[in-house]
């Protein structure tokens, strides 16, 4: 039976050790890190995800705001938006929730973000450091990630990571991340990976982030490797009050037999990029403050 990787009781952890540092922060007589969420239209998903940074912020004792503007905002004012939060001096991070309605650019967005307030760490200066020493702000989901395995002591030095999926946010920072600082090798595979299966059964080490459930099925598995889903869709049950569950996109029944450690969905990779949130504002926030 494989080990679950639970990110919840891991992020809950780490949330425990932040909390004790604002707390020892605010004692001296500093304000508390205070991160902002803008949040354009009325997307379920991301309603749910913003929600769950803001009471992870109230856990710690962050000081959070959430700014919601209606889907039909333009462009122009999501950007003097950026620049507001920019200059604000009491702001130590903030987050531009996507997806973003489609008249509204993400690259524009991203791009006019102030590099020491980006605790996604999307930025492209972000984004170029991320195989530095002295990075700044990681991306929260791959950071997550990383953080996962050294809580379980998984190492990735000499081993074989195959990452599927080559999103901005996830699968390239994470190939990036793992080849880099991690001293992996790394297969990135993506839509047009011809035998997507014969690269994934060479893998001591799976990191999926596609978005279609059950993508990944036991026979395309070693024995013994570790597995991370980062998918999270929803898909309609009538057996939950909501309407819909979330599934990864792993087949769980047909993997975890195989694995000898697995994330869980929900409550493996999701709430790890929650505290990565948590932990790039503190970061800011120290910084901010020559703490
Ligand atoms: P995305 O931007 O849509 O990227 C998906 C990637 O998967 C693309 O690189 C695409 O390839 C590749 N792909 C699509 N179909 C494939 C297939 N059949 N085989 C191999 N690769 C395929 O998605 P994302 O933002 O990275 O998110 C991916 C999933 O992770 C979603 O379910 C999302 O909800 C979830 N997510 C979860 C968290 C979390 O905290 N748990 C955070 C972020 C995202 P091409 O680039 O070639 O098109």
């Amino acid at each position: 039976m494989a080990v679950i990787l639970d990110g919840r009781k891991v992020s809950k952890e780490i949330e425990e050790e932040i909390k004790a540092e604002v707390s020892a922060c605010t004692k001296n007589g500093h304000r508390p890190p205070h991160l902002v969420a803008v949040l354009v239209g009325e997307d379920g998903a991301s309603e749910t995800y913003v929600t769950a940074k803001m009471k992870a912020c109230d856990e710690v004792g962050f000081k959070s705001s959430m700014i919601r503007y209606d889907a039909t905002v333009t462009e122009e004012i999501i950007l003097a938006e950026v620049d507001r939060l920019n200059k604000e001096e009491g702001v130590d991070g903030y987050i531009v929730q996507l997806p973003l309605p489609a008249h509204i650019s993400v690259e524009k967005i991203i791009d006019r973000i102030d590099t020491t307030k980006d605790v996604d760490g999307f930025t492209p200066a972000n984004f170029g450091k991320i195989d530095q020493e002295h990075h700044s702000l990681l991306p929260a989901t791959p950071m997550g990630i990383i953080e996962l395995l050294k809580r379980y002591v998984i190492k990735t030095k000499g081993k074989h990571c195959v990452v599927v999926g080559k999103s901005h946010i996830v699968g390239m920072p994470m190939s990036i991340l793992l080849a880099g600082p991690g001293d992996a090798t790394v297969t990135l595979c993506h839509i047009h990976t011809k035998n997507l299966a014969a690269h994934t059964r060479q893998a001591d080490i799976i990191i999926v982030a596609v978005g279609k459930p059950g993508l990944i099925t036991g026979n395309m598995v070693k024995e013994g490797a570790v597995i991370v889903d980062v998918g999270t869709t929803r898909v309609a049950d009538s057996s939950k009050k909501s309407g819909f569950a979330l599934k990864g996109d792993v087949d769980f029944a047909s993997v975890e037999p195989k694995a000898s450690h697995i994330t869980p969905v929900p409550g493996g990779v999701g709430p790890m990029t929650i505290a990565s949130l948590i932990m790039n504002t503190m970061i800011a926030y120290k910084k901010r403050m020559n703490l």
